[in-house]
């Protein structure tokens, strides 16, 4: 498996096929993975804050989630072959699971997992939804979170509170959750499957400019679409691909 570094964070360099595969093999093995999708906002919050880098640094895989992380890794002389968003993965995972590998739906607004869920049933008759449960980041809502999962005994737990949180969520409670094998945070991902937020018309994915179209929808990400077009490029130029000291 091929890692490439940029800011001090690992980012696996992987087709969306391999990383697939990569997936399913995880899911084979007793031992607990945490699986995290980065983007470009979100390596500047790694900057920040060391707590939420050292996740990173020691997830077991990070699937680079926005094309700012290709061109920057293009211009410290390193390769990712292409962009794997969180909803590609689990629309792909999710058509190669069989009945025996449950899956489970943790976070978004009300009612947003169970649609995602029905949305994933009807095209893979196949795949079991061990459950949905909207739930919180809070602590104060873990027990009954982890009491609700524990009972549904899924294999794959898809974490949607956005980032860091769900992320720092799933790094405190895996161990809560000993019959989860895989545990990804996964974004807007229940949202986007749902239809409660249209994607990017794909010519402007292909071109890059999907942060242009969040942007133009949701004016009020301004702030974290300022760090991933702005800020990211300018620390990447500054402490290029090590950026170890940060
Ligand atoms: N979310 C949540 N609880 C929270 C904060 C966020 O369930 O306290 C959900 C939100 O509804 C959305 C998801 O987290 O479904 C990801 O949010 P966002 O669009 O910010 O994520 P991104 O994909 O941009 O990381």
């Amino acid at each position: 498996m091929t890692r490439i570094s940029l800011l001090g964070v690992p980012l696996d360099a992987l087709t969306r096929e391999q990383a697939i595969e990569i997936l399913l093999s995880f899911l084979r093995e007793e031992r607990q993975k945490h699986v995290m999708t980065p983007n470009s906002e979100m390596l500047v919050e790694a900057a920040r804050h060391p707590l939420f880098r050292a996740l990173l640094q020691r997830s077991n895989l990070n699937l680079p989630d926005s094309v700012g992380l290709l061109w920057m890794a293009r211009w410290t002389e390193q390769e990712i072959p292409e962009r794997i968003t969180g909803v590609d993965t689990v629309t792909a995972l999710c058509s190669r699971l069989t009945a025996d590998c449950p899956v489970f739906l943790l976070g978004a607004q009300e009612g947003v997992a169970e649609r995602a869920a029905e949305v994933l049933r009807r095209k893979n008759p196949q795949l079991q939804i061990a459950g949905t449960y909207a739930g919180s980041p809070k602590e104060e809502d873990a027990p009954a979170i982890i009491e609700q999962i524990n009972a549904a005994s899924p294999l794959l737990l898809l974490v949607a509170y956005g980032a860091p949180q769900q992320d720092l969520w799933i790094a405190e409670h895996l161990k809560e959750l000993p019959g989860v094998r895989v545990a990804m945070g996964v974004g807007g991902t229940f949202d986007f499957l749902a239809g409660v937020t249209p994607r990017a018309p794909l010519w402007m994915q292909r071109m890059g400019l999907e942060w242009l179209w969040r942007l133009f929808r949701e004016p009020r990400r301004i702030g974290r679409i300022w760090n991933a077009v702005v800020v990211f490029p300018l620390l990447v130029l500054r402490h290029g691909r090590e950026g170890k000291t940060l």
